[in-house]
């Protein structure tokens, strides 16, 4: 069979741990046999970053930006407890999730695998929902204090030009805390943009939601925002039939919980890290969610959203056989291939991330799975439990 072939390279970003292991078994057994693959290979894992300064992951951030998709590892994020474990580790490096963010500006899509041997939680939920996360400020950019006498605290701005505006936040009578915390809006467009642009991509309606009744200044210039951005996009949702919904968090909430899915569910930062988790667990598992940042000229990196697997790799390595479950690692690959085939107009790439899907399904319906997802199906399914090796080369022999 002649294999498939590629005309611009996807970005390939190594990793870490178990999921590294998961990397090569993935290429060699399921797209190296059947397409001519073409990468630009960057290997983020946490010694090459080192060994680097962290070059690496900005090299592949800017490659990414030139050639437009990438697909990507998990990656260890190095901690107190990571520098005792590589005691060669220069410095503790930052995220490489941040910084890839940073360059590509994105916003972060999450959408679980759903499969029919696992019913979602909720009842009615048919399709999944995706969950667009807002990546930048609010809470995780907060300055916060605590104070123990009784008193008054005030905001200021200072102006570039000089001017000032301040506001009191709140007079107390004894012990407080505060925060305080910032959004700009250059970020909010960029969120909204990538936003409507998925939307148009996906085909699916789009929800919004903050607590603009409350927070009328801070959330209110969310909405509005995202109001004056959906002009551009008007008329394309009109010509797909898809629609834009803007209601309160709290309203939004409940309709999530009667609605049947299949819709963009778009959130502040803290909301979207929050319902993100919600969401997943109630679909089935971390280990069936896929993820792509989405930049706002159009860029993809796709990736799992789980991390390392850091305890199975540390049995992988003691010789032990592990049940890693490869699918949001797979979609991650099939989600890359698939979008370099629709810029690149090669219907057989595209048709090729459908059937590596297709036999990845068709595996998991015969019951073959690894345990964690076998723990999660129904009562009168017959699950075989089946390490990552066998698991992989049954879908590479339906392929
Ligand atoms: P994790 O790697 O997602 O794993 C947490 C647990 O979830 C695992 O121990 C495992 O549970 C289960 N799990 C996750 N993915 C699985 C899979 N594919 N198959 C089967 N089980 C799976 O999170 P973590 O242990 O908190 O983090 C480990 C490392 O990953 C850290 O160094 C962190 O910095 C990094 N990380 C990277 C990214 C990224 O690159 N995007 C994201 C998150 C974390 P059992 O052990 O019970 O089987
Ligand atoms: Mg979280």
């Amino acid at each position: 069979m002649a294999k498939i072939k590629m005309t611009t390279p996807l970005v390939e970003m190594d990793g870490d741990e178990m999921t590294r292991i998961l990397w090569q078994l993935i290429k060699d057994r399921l797209i190296l046999p059947f397409v001519e693959l073409k990468t630009e290979y960057y290997d983020l894992g946490l010694l090459s970053r080192d060994k680097t300064k962290d070059q690496v992951t900005v090299d592949a951030a800017n490659a990414t930006r030139r050639l437009g998709v990438a697909v990507k590892c998990a990656t260890i994020t190095p901690n107190h407890a990571r520098m005792i474990e590589f005691p060669e580790l220069t410095e503790m490096w930052k995220s490489p999730n941040a910084t890839i963010r940073s360059i590509l500006d994105g916003t972060v899509f999450r959408t679980p695998i759903t499969i029919s041997c696992i019913k979602p939680v909720v009842k009615t939920w048919l399709e999944p929902i995706t969950i667009a996360r807002h990546a930048y400020g609010d809470v995780y950019k907060a300055a916060e204090m605590r104070t123990d006498e009784p008193g008054e605290c005030t905001m200021t701005f200072k102006g570039a030009s000089g001017a000032e505006k301040t506001v009191t936040v709140q007079k107390v009578k004894g012990p407080a805390v505060w925060q305080g915390m910032h959004n700009t809006e250059d970020s909010i467009r960029s969120f909204a943009k990538s936003c409507f642009k998925y939307a148009l991509d996906l085909k699916q309606d789009l929800w919004f939601s903050t607590k603009d009744t409350i927070s009328k200044i801070y959330d209110g210039q969310f909405k509005t925002i995202f109001d004056e951005v959906f002009e551009n996009y008007k008329q394309d949702f009109e010509k797909l039939g898809i629609k834009y919904f803007y209601t309160l968090i709290d309203d939004a909430v409940a309709r999530v919980m009667r609605s049947k899915g299949g819709f963009i569910w778009a959130l502040k930062n803290y909301d979207g890290d929050v319902m993100s988790d919600m969401i997943s667990t109630a679909f089935g598992s971390l280990a069936m969610m896929t993820s792509v940042l989405v930049s706002p000229d159009g860029i993809y990196e796709y990736e799992a959203a789980h991390g390392t697997v850091t305890q199975h790799y540390y049995k992988y390595l003691k010789g032990e056989k592990t049940a890693t479950n490869p699918m949001a690692t797979i979609f991650a690959w099939t989600g890359a291939l698939r979008k370099r085939g629709e810029l690149d107009g090669l219907p057989d790439l595209m048709t090729f991330a459908d059937k590596l899907e297709a036999a990845c399904f068709n595996t998991l319906d015969s019951g073959k799975m690894p345990k964690e997802l076998a723990a999660l199906t129904g009562d009168g399914f017959n699950a075989t439990m089946v390490n990552t090796e066998e698991f992989i080369g049954e879908i590479a022999s339906r392929i």
